[in-house]
């Protein structure tokens, strides 16, 4: 599997769950998984489908990414189709003509296909060994997402009873998961849930002063890279767009509102890197997979933790470290509220509250934002500290909070714990307010006690509070605050208390990654723009030729041999064929220009058992480093062999007559006189008995060069 996994795709080892999702299908067993986005899902039926009889049959909603999958596949070598509306009736018999005759092993399929009688037809005429059916939560009318044809895929269940049946999903929750299992007859598939946690992505929220400068700052900062800026309403997709491109950024609006061709070239530009930005409503981002998404900005308060995990999800599916910015105030809050207020049902306008509240709870922590999200979704997170969040990058100061937290408290008992936050600041910051001095508050000791701190300060501080669970919230359109007994307690015992000093604009650093940090600027933009040039030439989007880290690592250790290439992540035979050639020129020519050497790639644990066939024997491997001149410890790194292998090899070599230049392997003069010598006196060629004269300080390899070069 391992052999599969980087001929075909280019990769050295499985993601969590990846290998043992694939077992459990290839022994016939149902599958259900749930894995976050980006998690590397297709993967779970792709290789399985190389190792099978027949055809993979994948069942996916949105016709564009079955285009980009099947591209991806097709740039790998392997054979796969797609069949859906896009095409034409004899584009379509072509490829099911080909399906009969087994010349496809990975065929995708739009759910509304599945009722046309002449496709079942079809699908009774091919061998099917494994149905995958991807976005499986698209056929629960209890998720976000439901798609009525996905009832169509229980016939599957009909005309295939045999076959393995794997249901893929990033969201689902318990209700969903159940029905997903439920309606496709899955009661013996075997589940497998990954860690939802997302290692590559920090979690970001800045305050909201000046945020377009902020916001620009940050862009200018990852120039010509992907990004998605997600905003509230269609008209500030559209402005933000705008005045992005006056500061001569590449920026798009995406919204529902616009025309279908507007809305599919602009998508279509981002996608081929031509323009860097999409600023967009939550519209975006169901129907793209581009893997190399480095920043989710959200301009706006989203409107749930769910909804927010979700459109950060689309960062950095490869892997790559990526970051995920919030701009948060509290005045984006109250506007909010005033569109959940006009919900009619009433039932549902307690929902939105409530969501919008758990938000608003998230962007005022002073704590691991991640821990928060991943126990949002029942999971326990028990890093002490993430690396990859704003608090635990820069852990927020203290202060001593103990008087001011007295004040608030005091304020909400002499009003009677009968009212809002809103209400109990006003008291504290002593405002002119109507509804105060009617109820005759304003002749509080309380009233006007609190001139140190702003209206923004005493909402954080009572998130504090109300964290720390001192005081208690009730209600869900206006939420009242009250005195926990741990509160009561507090104010009786004259405890102190230290609280987080509010927000640090938090420091845009993120987890970093040797890749990330060392590799050439320079070089990767040539070798990006190479990339763009194929991709068009070939009508694919460039991730489908190379991938960012693949892009990352040549230009960090600087490939200029078929096999070294083979080591970038993502290169695969077809790729390092297709490919290999022209990038290894690109980046020769830099090297050349530069004066700079190829560096090794570090061998990955399982590289033994992913040896790749490729021309040419194992000596000729071995000859292609000596000409880079490499040292033995390199060639041996390099090749994943002993240093005695390459010796051997070497003599190998010599004994061919094999015109190589190997000098500079001859070992200093001191050293090979000695060498010499003890050859002289074991009067032989062998080995042993000159290692027993001259000891431990002489190693094997070194002998066996050294009689290289001893007449
Ligand atoms: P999902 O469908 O779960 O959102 P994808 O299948 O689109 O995720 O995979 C996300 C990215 O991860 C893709 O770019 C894919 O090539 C990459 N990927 C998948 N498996 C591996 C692996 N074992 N090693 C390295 N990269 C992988
Ligand atoms: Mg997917
Ligand atoms: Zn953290």
């Amino acid at each position: 599997m391992l052999n599969l996994l980087k001929t075909h795709f280019g990769f050295d080892q499985f993601r969590p769950l990846q290998e043992e999702i694939i077992r459990c299908v290839m022994a016939q067993r149902d599958a259900f998984v749930l894995m976050p986005t980006g998690g590397g899902k297709s993967l779970c039926f792709q290789l399985p489908a190389l190792m099978m009889p027949g055809l993979t049959l994948v069942i996916s909603p949105l016709i564009s990414l079955m285009k980009d999958q099947v591209d991806a596949l097709q740039a790998n070598g392997i054979p796969a189709e797609f069949i859906n509306s896009t095409l034409t009736r004899a584009e379509i018999a072509k490829i099911q003509a080909d399906a009969r005759l087994g010349n496809t092993k990975i065929l995708y399929a739009a759910p509304e296909r599945l009722i046309l009688p002449e496709f079942q037809l079809f699908l009774k005429k091919i061998q099917v060994s494994l149905i995958a059916i991807d976005e499986s939560h698209c056929i629960s009318e209890w998720g976000h997402d439901f798609r009525p044809d996905y009832l169509n895929l229980k016939m599957l269940r009909d005309i295939f009873p045999e076959v393995p049946v794997m249901a893929l999903t990033a969201t689902a929750t318990q209700r969903v998961r159940e029905d997903i299992l439920h309606q496709l007859s899955l009661d013996q598939a075997k589940i497998f849930i990954s860690s939802f946690n997302r290692p590559n992505l920090s979690y970001i929220v800045l305050s909201k002063k000046d945020s377009y400068g902020q916001l620009i700052e940050i862009l200018r900062e990852h120039q010509n890279e992907s990004a998605i800026i997600y905003c509230f309403s269609r008209k500030d997709t559209e402005n933000l767009a705008a005045d992005l491109r006056e500061e001569g950024l590449k920026a798009l609006p995406y919204h529902a509102g616009l025309e279908s061709e507007e809305r599919r070239t602009n998508q279509e530009k981002f996608i081929r890197d031509e323009a860097q930005i999409i600023v967009a409503t939550i519209a975006f981002g169901m129907g793209i997979d581009k893997p190399d998404v480095r920043l989710v900005i959200h301009y706006h308060l989203p409107k749930s933790i769910e909804g927010y995990y979700q459109e950060t999800g689309r960062a950095g599916r490869d892997g790559l470290p990526s970051k995920c910015i919030l701009f948060y105030s509290s005045a984006d809050a109250i506007k909010q509220q005033y569109f959940i207020r006009q919900i009619e049902d009433e039932s549902e306008r307690k929902n939105a509250y409530r969501k919008l509240d758990q938000m608003v709870e998230y962007c005022e922590l002073a704590t691991c934002r991640r821990h928060h999200l991943l126990s949002y979704f029942g999971e326990d997170y028990q890093q002490e500290s993430c690396n990859g969040c704003d608090i635990c990058l820069s852990p927020p100061e203290k202060f001593d909070a103990t008087i001011i937290s007295q004040k608030i408290m005091s304020a909400i008992i002499r009003t009677g714990q009968r009212f809002g936050m809103n209400y109990i600041i006003d008291v504290l910051l002593g405002a002119k307010n109507k509804n105060i001095i009617e109820r005759d508050h304003h002749r509080l000791s309380v009233y006007g006690i609190v001139n140190d701190f702003s209206k923004d300060d005493l909402r954080r501080i009572i998130s504090q509070l109300l964290s720390r669970n001192l005081i208690e919230k009730s209600g869900a359109e206006y939420p009242i605050l009250a005195l926990s007994q741990r509160g009561q307690d507090f104010l009786k015992e004259r405890e102190e208390i230290r609280l987080p000093k509010f927000f640090s604009i938090a420091k845009l650093s993120s987890p970093s990654d040797a890749v990330d940090a060392d590799y050439d600027r320079e070089l990767f933009e040539e070798l990006r723009l190479l990339r763009k040039r194929i991709a068009d030439e070939q009508g694919v989007p460039p991730f489908v030729v190379f991938g960012d880290l693949a892009l990352r690592q040549m230009a960090l250790y600087l490939p200029q041999s078929e096999e070294s290439f083979s080591r970038i992540s993502g290169v695969g035979e077809q790729k390092l064929k297709q490919y290999g050639k022209i990038f290894m020129e690109v980046i020769q020519t830099y090297a050349k220009e530069n004066n700079l050497r190829e560096k090794i790639i570090p061998v990955k644990r399982s590289a033994k058992s992913r040896r790749i066939k490729r021309e040419g024997s194992t000596y000729q491997e071995t000859k292609k480093l000596i000409i880079q001149k490499m040292s033995l410890e390199e060639m041996a790194t390099v090749r994943g062999l002993a240093p005695s292998t390459i010796a051997a090899h070497i003599e190998k070599l010599a004994s061919f007559g094999e015109e190589i230049d190997i000098d500079y392997l001859r070992p200093p003069v001191e050293k090979f006189e000695i060498i010499k010598a003890a050859f002289k006196k074991s009067g032989g060629t062998a080995l042993s008995p000159v290692r027993e004269i001259l000891g431990e300080d002489f190693s094997f390899e070194e002998l066996r060069i050294a009689r290289l070069f001893i007449k």
